[in-house]
């Protein structure tokens, strides 16, 4: 049995999630859940973001935690998903974002001629430093001399220990057949910068990047691209891509770019880990990659696609694989016969579309 903490949060996260537990219900997940109240609501009603020792409780009493999405049109600059969503990842130390990015069927890619054997790669952004971290400041404020600035943080053990994962998730994950059962092994590695223009961090990137590299000297192979041209690799032809990692900021970037390759964000899922934390477990987060958007949340049209891909990526994650590929496989089929919410080109609501899925997941 795997303990899980659920915040559902806001806007359409609190309509996709709750299809995202039907469906690893119907799968026979052995899951013991714990839903959290952390969203706005809560915030406007007394003020509390995250309570006192929230991020501790959360990495002691649980094997992973299922997020849908913080964003709400009611709270100034929307403090509450800021402390929650980056408390989690910089307090917990969740340095890893992993974003698979699939392509279910054909008809979902915007790109003439990508079949879906050939759009099957995983971005790994580092989640905690550069430009993120809201280090700088502002001189002259308001006046036409005005100067802002905002640092780019990259620490050597920062950069180390997410090249190192990259390879290490190489060495260690399968690219997906058509089947979902046995696809052939990931082979390379590619670290994407803009070490041309961002001189000092990038050279502290591509020095990390060869020595890790020559911890694998035949087994993987390496490449680096800087992110302007790799943007242009993803929609000209993505079919060589297969592990990318790079920094928070081209990350962000890049695997937006990627959702739009693979249906757009309703079908997008990602995990944050902290590889190598023996002595403070392995608790992982698991988020749909698309925010609240509340110009559709409450309507029943939100996609739930991308929050169940990220249940099953939760799943594979705890070792329940057999459950996992059961989920993917009814997604699949979902897609291929267009029993989709409107994003995507069906007609299903979002509790249809996931009701749709769990029916199809229990008689697998
Ligand atoms: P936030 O600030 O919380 O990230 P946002 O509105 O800026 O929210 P998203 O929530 O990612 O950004 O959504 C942007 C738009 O993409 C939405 O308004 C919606 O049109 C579309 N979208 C996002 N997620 C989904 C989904 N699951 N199903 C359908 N459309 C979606």
């Amino acid at each position: 049995m795997k303990r899980i903490a659920v915040i559902a949060g806001d806007g359409i996260g609190k309509e996709v999630i709750p299809q995202a537990l039907m469906v690893m219900q119907a799968a026979g997940a052995d899951l013991a859940l714990t839903h959290f109240d952390w969203g706005a609501d809560r915030y406007l009603a007394d003020k509390i973001t995250v309570p006192p020792d929230g991020f501790a409780a959360l990495a002691r009493d649980f094997d992973a935690i299922l997020v849908g999405a913080f964003g709400d049109p009611r709270v100034p600059s929307n403090i509450h998903a800021k402390e929650i969503l980056l408390g989690m990842r910089c307090k917990m130390d969740l340095y890893a974002n992993v974003r698979p990015v699939r392509l279910l069927d054909a008809s979902l890619c915007p790109l003439k001629g990508v079949e879906p054997k050939d759009l099957d790669f995983v971005v790994i952004r580092e989640n905690t430093e550069g430009v993120y971290g809201d280090l700088g400041g502002v001189f002259k404020r308001g006046t036409p001399d005005e100067v802002a600035i905002q640092e780019d943080v990259n620490t050597r053990k920062g950069v180390e220990r997410i090249i190192r994962y990259a390879f290490e998730y190489c060495a260690s994950h399968r690219k997906l057949d058509d089947s979902n059962v046995n696809g052939s092994p990931r082979q390379r590695v590619l670290m994407c910068d803009k070490s041309n223009a961002m001189t000092h961090a990038g050279s502290l990137w591509q020095r990390v990047f060869k020595e890790v590299a020559a911890e694998y000297p035949h087994q993987i192979e390496t490449q680096h691209m800087y992110v302007d041209a790799l943007c242009t690799q993803m929609v000209r032809d993505p079919r060589g891509l297969d592990v990318i990692v790079t920094n928070n900021m081209f990350g962000d970037i890049i695997t937006d770019l990627a959702a739009g390759l693979q249906g757009g964000l309703g079908m997008a899922a990602s995990g944050n880990l902290r590889p190598g934390h023996a002595s403070l477990g392995q608790i992982g987060m698991f988020e749909p990659v698309h925010g609240s958007a509340p110009p559709i949340a409450g309507k029943n049209i939100a996609n739930p696609f991308g929050a169940i891909l990220t249940a099953a990526m939760m799943l594979a994650h705890l070792g329940m694989s057999g459950e996992a590929q059961k989920i993917e496989a009814a997604v699949l089929e979902a897609v291929r016969q267009k029993k989709t919410t409107q994003d995507i080109g069906g007609t299903l609501g979002t509790r249809e579309a996931g009701e749709w899925v769990a029916e199809r997941v229990s008689h697998r």
